[in-house]
């Protein structure tokens, strides 16, 4: 379905985004890969679905750097068709602890990123398809983009703000091609997560599996991890046929969570 599209996945070493950079290729885009640790285990795993992959190892906080990956990805594969803004760090502590320097860099990264690929992806989307246009942004944010839980203030405001930029990238280009859409996870058992059960466990004194069944019991009533799998499929639909006018949505796949 998406042979001869590229699409460019920040944070792609690891995983949602690996994840969805591997669904994205099952359907035969071309993959570029974007994010720290790790790139020849992954990159391999994507090429092994029979497509072109490239990496371009961009600081998602910095501007500059943003901008010379917009500019690698389309020299590599012509032009990028389908953005999906996945880089994300967590740091959890109350506002009165929160450090200055975590604030400014989950900001950063988990919102201003976005703006910085959205506003460079865009022009070459709008100008596809003879002008009518054809693209695909997709906000990786989180059921923290709907609804708030303590010691998160700066990831809580950065995927509220996504989420708005959702929004606003879809009605900018409401009457083209291309579409911009967010998805809000719940609970994934990544890194990102796996650091949390593992600070509970230490905090509490308790196993790990004790920490992990009492993080999903708090806030997911389906008590069963999202997997990127599930989110992999979630993004493919978005970039379907079937979605053309889905537009500006932020579509949780969170176990219940927010339905609370
Ligand atoms: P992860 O830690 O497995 O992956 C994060 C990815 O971002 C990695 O590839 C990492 O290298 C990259 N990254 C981090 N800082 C970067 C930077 N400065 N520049 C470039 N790349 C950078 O985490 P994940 O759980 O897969 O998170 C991916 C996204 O999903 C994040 O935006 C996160 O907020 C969101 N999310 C995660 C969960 C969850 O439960 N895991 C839930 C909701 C939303």
């Amino acid at each position: 379905m998406l042979k001869g599209k590229t699409a460019l996945v920040t944070g792609s070493t690891s995983g949602i985004g690996l994840g969805i950079a591997k669904a994205l290729a099952a359907q035969g885009a071309n993959i570029v890969m974007n994010g720290f640790g790790d790139v020849a285990g992954p990159k391999a795993e994507i090429a092994a679905l029979c497509v072109k992959v490239a990496y371009h190892g961009a600081d998602m906080s910095k501007p500059a750097e943003i901008e010379d990956m917009m500019k690698y990805a389309a020299a590599q594969f012509g032009q990028v068709d389908i953005l999906v803004n996945n880089a994300g760090i967590q740091h959890v502590a109350r506002i009165e602890d929160f450090p200055v320097e975590k604030w400014d860099a989950i900001i950063a990264i988990n919102l201003s990123s976005a703006f910085h690929a959205t506003r460079l992806a865009l022009p070459a989307m709008q100008a596809a398809n003879a002008g009518q246009g054809w693209g695909r942004i997709i906000n990786v944010a989180s059921v923290h983009g709907l609804v708030g839980s303590a010691e998160k203030s700066a990831y809580v405001t950065a995927k509220h703000g996504i989420v708005g930029l959702t929004k606003v990238t879809a009605l900018e280009n409401a009457t083209g091609g291309v579409t911009c859409n967010a998805i809000c996870p719940g609970w994934v058992l990544t890194p990102l997560v796996q650091k949390q059960v593992d600070a509970k466990a230490a905090a509490a004194g308790i196993s790990n599996q004790v920490a992990t069944a009492q993080l999903l019991g708090e806030k997911e009533p389906s008590l069963q991890f999202t997997t990127p799998e599930e989110l992999g499929a979630l993004a493919v639909f978005f970039c379907s046929p079937a979605g053309n006018n889905v537009r500006g949505v932020a579509w949780n796949m969170d176990g219940g969570w927010a339905a609370q």
